[in-house]
């Protein structure tokens, strides 16, 4: 069917099936929302796409995303630099601020260990992790990552890692019911997993 479009518009739709959680059919939906579109509101959209892409960029310090080299996290001196929560992407940092019960540092591994996807340590943030801790003075850290089979391999494997070093490492409690993602978990919920976070 698609080959009785112009070709601009399946270039089009080829690109938004590549996105992620876009199947050929929402790839088609956007397609023919952008046509509808006023020639304003597509400009504004094209606009906010490379504004994010030309400013945005990943903390030196905990890959969090960014406008400058160290984000307003890392830089803030009033934060508690002994500590460091490990969350599997940006929006954990978003869920665990708004938790409003953390006031340490994060570290974002931009991923999850998956052994069926080739997912492996090196290509996730871990090292950086452990060199973080290794020239900083870091007391605890607290693995925050999903309650997902991916998330649960991560967590597993940085409690292995982090076993020599003599620091506490705690798993945010499982308040957090199976599969759970940390980033829809309600507040209350990530707050309790936060006080309830067990010591390995
Ligand atoms: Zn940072």
């Amino acid at each position: 069917m698609g080959s009785s479009f112009p070709r601009s518009i399946t270039v089009l739709i080829d690109a938004f099936s590549k996105m992620p959680g876009i199947g050929k059919h929402s790839a088609r939906r956007l397609t023919f929302y952008i046509l509808k579109s006023r020639s304003e509101e597509i400009d504004f959209l094209l606009r906010s796409i490379s504004e994010v892409k030309r400013s945005i960029r990943f903390c030196s310090e905990c890959n969090n995303l960014s406008d400058k080299e160290v984000c307003d996290i890392c830089s803030d001196s009033t934060r508690d630099t002994g500590s460091i929560c490990v969350v599997s992407g940006p929006n954990g940092v978003m869920a665990m601020e708004k938790s409003g019960r953390y006031k340490g540092l994060y570290h974002v591994l931009l991923g999850e260990l998956s052994p069926i996807d080739g997912v492996g340590p090196e290509d996730i943030k871990i090292n950086e992790l452990v060199q973080r801790i290794k020239k900083n003075e870091i007391k605890e850290v607290v693995i925050a990552t999903d309650f997902t089979t991916e998330g649960e391999t991560t967590a597993l494997y940085l409690l292995e890692k982090l076993r020599s070093f003599k620091i506490k490492v705690s798993r945010l409690a499982r308040g957090v019911p199976a599969g759970a993602i940390v980033e829809y978990a309600d507040m209350e919920t990530l707050q309790r997993a936060f006080e309830e976070r067990t010591v390995i």
